[in-house]
């Protein structure tokens, strides 16, 4: 057995009738900070994921361990433990997804579970809607309960509320379920319509760990999700999706909603034209935007767009919500390994980082595994 699934179902003291399924990562091309606003994002689940084992429990617990992270999930299958303040806390984010569930009608089906994931922690890869989706799976499973695509990544979405109080987007929940090998998704965060486009062969995806963990997100997410609604209520429109640039012009937080929205939509075009000329010039428009306009950005994470772009990227931009984690490059398949590995020195020359560079491929979105991973 391959070693992660080993170490899987040793944590389930080498049970023998479970059921696998897993649930990738993300990284987003471009589109950031407009999700909960209604908008529009593009991203791509990656060859990151978190797998999950389970077995049917009959007592109406949810006990769910991970072979990264200590402690158990310990939880009524029905609901009943408040999410927020469950320990350890990662398994709030188990525990606000069977909240949700049955919230959405699942019955209260036990499961003995154990998980184990590749997406690193608090990067902005999405490490979270990975767990959650999995669990949802695993836990859908269970019960034999069925919920279409949309309504379960907004029961993950909604989790990941309950566990954490962040007013986070359906993006990364969305795209966990809905990925497609070699392609994007052009997601509209309104009607959670999804358009899958293929990504051109000759430019491969590269994400750079900055080495810092994001911080402040939370606190800062929820400050900017507020001060955007305050703008749209003002405008009299539904969210800043609806707003026109000339009515936001002077207003940089709307202001980058807006462009971005519209960056996206180009993104998108540029793509299904073969156009990867102006891929790149988008990408350095978002990171500007979200640096100057929305200020999430960090002077570690405008070092690494630059480097990137200098070393030979065609595009590059900070991905996820900012304030630390990654960064994500279009480069030349050719030049992958090379603008890798000079990035990655002159950062750590510059900022005595250690930053982490890997090549991602976009994958299929979460699903039951016929076969332990890997076997
Ligand atoms: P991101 O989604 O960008 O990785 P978040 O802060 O949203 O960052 O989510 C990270 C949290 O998700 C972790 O702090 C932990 O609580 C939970 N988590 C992610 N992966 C695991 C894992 N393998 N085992 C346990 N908890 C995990
Ligand atoms: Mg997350």
């Amino acid at each position: 057995m391959e070693p992660r699934a080993a170490a899987i179902t040793d944590r389930l003291g080498g049970a023998t009738r479970l059921r696998w399924f897993r649930a990738p990562g993300r990284v987003n091309l471009i589109g950031d900070h407009t999700d909960y606003h209604d908008g529009f994002v593009l991203p791509l689940a990656v060859d990151r994921d978190c797998v999950v084992a389970a077995q049917p429990r009959d007592d109406g617990r949810v006990i769910v361990r991970s072979v990264e992270v200590a402690g158990a999930v310990n939880v009524a299958a029905d609901g009943a433990d408040e999410p927020a303040v469950v320990e350890p806390v990662w398994a709030r984010y188990a525990a606000g997804v069977v909240r949700a569930l049955a919230d959405a009608g699942r019955a209260p089906a036990g499961i003995d579970a154990a998980l184990s994931s590749t997406v690193p922690v608090g990067s902005g890869l999405s490490s979270s809607a990975a767990l959650e989706v999995a669990i949802a799976l695993a836990l859908a499973d269970a019960a034999g309960f069925r919920l279409p695509t949309a309504e379960l990544a907004r029961a993950c979405q909604h989790g990941e509320h309950l566990a954490t109080g962040v007013p986070s987007g359906v993006m990364d929940q969305l795209v966990a379920l809905l990925g497609r090998a070699d392609h994007a998704l052009l997601i509209d965060c309104r009607t959670l319509a999804a358009e899958r486009i293929a990504l051109p062969d000759e430019l491969a995806v590269l994400v750079l760990h900055s080495g810092l963990p994001r911080t402040l997100a939370g606190s800062a997410y929820a400050e900017r999700r507020a001060d955007g609604e305050r703008v749209a209520a003002r405008l009299g429109v539904p969210a800043l999706r609806d707003a026109s640039l000339d009515a936001v012009r002077d207003e940089p937080r709307a202001r980058h909603v807006v462009t971005e929205n519209q960056r996206v939509l180009q993104f998108a075009d540029a793509l299904r034209a073969g156009d990867t000329a102006a891929l790149g010039s988008l990408m350095l428009a978002s990171h500007a935007s979200l640096r100057d306009d929305y200020a999430v950005s960090t002077p570690e994470l405008d070092l690494a767009v630059d480097l990137l772009v200098e070393h030979g990227a065609a595009g590059a931009r900070l991905t996820g919500a900012g304030f630390g984690g990654c960064v994500v490059a279009l480069v030349p398949r050719a030049q992958v390994r090379a603008v890798a590995s000079k990035t990655v020195a002159r950062y750590r020359a510059e900022t005595g980082l250690d930053a982490d560079a890997f090549e991602v491929q976009a994958v299929d979105g979460a699903g039951r595994l016929t076969a332990p991973v890997g076997a």
